[in-house]
This record gives C-alpha cells, sequence and structure tokens, in this order.
C-alpha cells in the first residue's frame, strides 16, 4: 500500500513557499554515510485549506484544532498511496467529538467535517486547544479510528482500524502504523489558531524497507543508525517549529535532519476541494423510496441537501430523481 520513494528524483531549486500556501514536501534522508534512501519523509502543510475549510464550518476552537490536526495527518499519509484514491482518516468517540474525518485524494483534494454534540461542552478549554496539540481523550473519549485506501476498484479498498489510544492524532495514526506492522513509522502534527485563520502541518519519517518489502531484523546497521537518528530528531521538532508560518517547509526539513543529509523532492499541491457534486446527490436521491424523500421534501417543494464537507447546499426537485 505505500510507494518506493522515488531516490533517483532530482533535487528541486529550493524556494521559499508564500504563506497559507498548501504543499505536500517528499523529502529522504541519506544518512551520514551515503546517498541512497534510508528514510524516506513527507512534510505536509495544510493551512490555507485548514482555514477556508474551518471558515465554513465554525467549529469550537479546540474540535477546529483536532480537525486541522485530522487535515494535515491525512495529507501527509494520503502520498504513500501506492495508486490513485482516496485516503481517508475517520474518528469515531463517544466524547463531545462523535465524528471527526479527514480525506484526501491522490490528485490533492482536501476535505474534512466534524460532528460534535452541540448540546454539550467539551471538557478543553479554547485556551488549551491555542496552546497545545487537541486531546484525543479530552475531545473524542474512547473510541476507535479507521485509516481507508480506496482506489475505486472492487478490490482496491484497505482499511486499518486501531482504538484511539493516546494523548494525540498522531499517537493514533503510530498505533496504526504498529498494528498494521507498516515499517518503522513516526509521525508528529501540530495546528494552531493565528490572526485570522490556521496554521497546520504533519512531519512523518518512515524506514525505507529494504527489497521492497518490510524492514528485517537483519537490516543494515547503517539504515538502523539512521533510523534511530532520524526519530531522535522528530521527537525533538517543537509545535511552535510545526506551525510557524514564517518557516518554509523545506527549511524545517533542512533545520531539523541536517545531520542525515536531506533532499528534497519537488512538493506535491493540497487543496480545499469538495468532490461532492449535483449527480451525485441526484443519484442518492434516486435510491430512496417515495416514502424516505417525501419526508425530505422542504416547503420550496424540493429536497434540499447541504454537503457536510464543504456546506453546499442543493434544491432538487424530488419528482427530477425518480426514473
Ligand atoms: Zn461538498
Amino acid at each position: 500500500m505505500f510507494v518506493e520513494f522515488d531516490v533517483a528524483q532530482k533535487d528541486t531549486d529550493l524556494g521559499t513557499v508564500a504563506a497559507g500556501a498548501a504543499q505536500i514536501l517528499p523529502f529522504y534522508l541519506a544518512g551520514e554515510a551515503g546517498d541512497s534512501a534510508l528514510i524516506r519523509g513527507r512534510l505536509a502543510t495544510v493551512s490555507g485549506p485548514a482555514t477556508s475549510i474551518l471558515a465554513r464550518h465554525g467549529y469550537p476552537d479546540a474540535v477546529a484544532s483536532l480537525q486541522a490536526e485530522a487535515l494535515a495527518i491525512a495529507a501527509c499519509l494520503s502520498t504513500f498511496m501506492k495508486f490513485d484514491g482516496v485516503f481517508t482518516l475517520q474518528a469515531k468517540g463517544n466524547g463531545f467529538v462523535k465524528t471527526l474525518l479527514a480525506d484526501v485524494t491522490s490528485d490533492g483534494a482536501l476535505r474534512g467535517y466534524a460532528a460534535f454534540d452541540n448540546g454539550a461542552a467539551p471538557d478543553i478549554g479554547d485556551d488549551m486547544a491555542a496552546s497545545m496539540p487537541a486531546s484525543v481523550p479530552a475531545l473524542l473519549g474512547t473510541g476507535y479510528a479507521a485509516f481507508t485506501v480506496d482506489q475505486g476498484t472492487e478490490n482496491g479498498r484497505y482499511q486499518g482500524i486501531v482504538e484511539l489510544a493516546g494523548e494525540t492524532l498522531s499517537d493514533v495514526a503510530m498505533a496504526w502504523f504498529a498494528n498494521s506492522e507498516q515499517v518503522d513509522s513516526h509521525i508528529v502534527a501540530a495546528a494552531a489558531k493565528q490572526g485570522g485563520g490556521w496554521v497546520a502541518s504533519a512531519l512523518m519519517v518512515q524506514r525505507v524497507a529494504a527489497d521492497g518489502g518490510r524492514s528485517s531484523p537483519s537490516s543494515n546497521a547503517d539504515q538502523d543508525d539512521a533510523w534511530t537518528t532520524a526519530e531522535m530528531l522528530i521527537r525533538s521538532v517543537t509545535r511552535d517549529e510545526l506551525v510557524d508560518p514564517a518557516l518554509a517547509p523545506e527549511d524545517l526539513v533542512f533545520r531539523l535532519f541536517n545531520a542525515l543529509r536531506p533532499h528534497v523532492a519537488p512538493a506535491q499541491p493540497v487543496a480545499d476541494r469538495c468532490r461532492c457534486s449535483p449527480e451525485k446527490v441526484e443519484a442518492v436521491l434516486a435510491r430512496m423510496s417515495a416514502e424516505e424523500l417525501a419526508d425530505l421534501v422542504a416547503e420550496s417543494g424540493m429536497v434540499e441537501v447541504t454537503c457536510e464537507f464543504c456546506k453546499t447546499m442543493r434544491a432538487i426537485d424530488p419528482g427530477l430523481s425518480r426514473h
């Protein structure tokens, strides 16, 4: 399910990234000794899409922070997909937040939504949300998270499910890595409200598997050393570094992993783009019974359907959906 990074890819000319730009920066770490890729990584910066997505929803800051982290983590993980498709991170909890969802296509269309208990107050204050990673126990409680790759083909769907474990969404993603016996991986994510918008990013490193498969105990010593160092370095990254809009992604990668000789590849764009359409809504309505449809008809005589991701409202003539 994960694709090997193309080590022959040419390094890019490093440029600065405009504030609010959204991208996923692939990189690899060659280690102190050689120039082959021992560790691969991704730095997903999704501040622009997170800001526009969250602006449409009006979540409490604590929920928005969790949603922004989910968008960043989904973007980061999506680029390891081997084929074109959709990567989805979904969490279901029994706490204030009932459902948290973020999905991203292989061409970088990012979206998400959270469903939460409007009648209850979250256990976490907005001031807390502004200074810490969003707390999974405080916001989601207990439950599970599903990581899904869907290629849109009959056999092209893979899903891994883990219990909500640890303090943060990054911890949950790490539990998924461990559970699915991926190669050694480590991810960190952070989001923060700044000015009128949100800054969110996720950084991941993963051991490059020998012979295209899973790493074995006999992996070479250089890679063991590089992995130990990479994991130490990614643990050292601060939240302030991850949410600093003035720090270009390339600069963060080079600053953090300098000792392991980082190489970066061209960044891949990510954008706030929903996949809903009038045709998809009509297809759903066409499968409903006349009674179900009648319940949905508004005073206008139309069925009004609002996309829970992008909040687009569509008024569909119920007669048109029956064929
Ligand atoms: Zn939509």
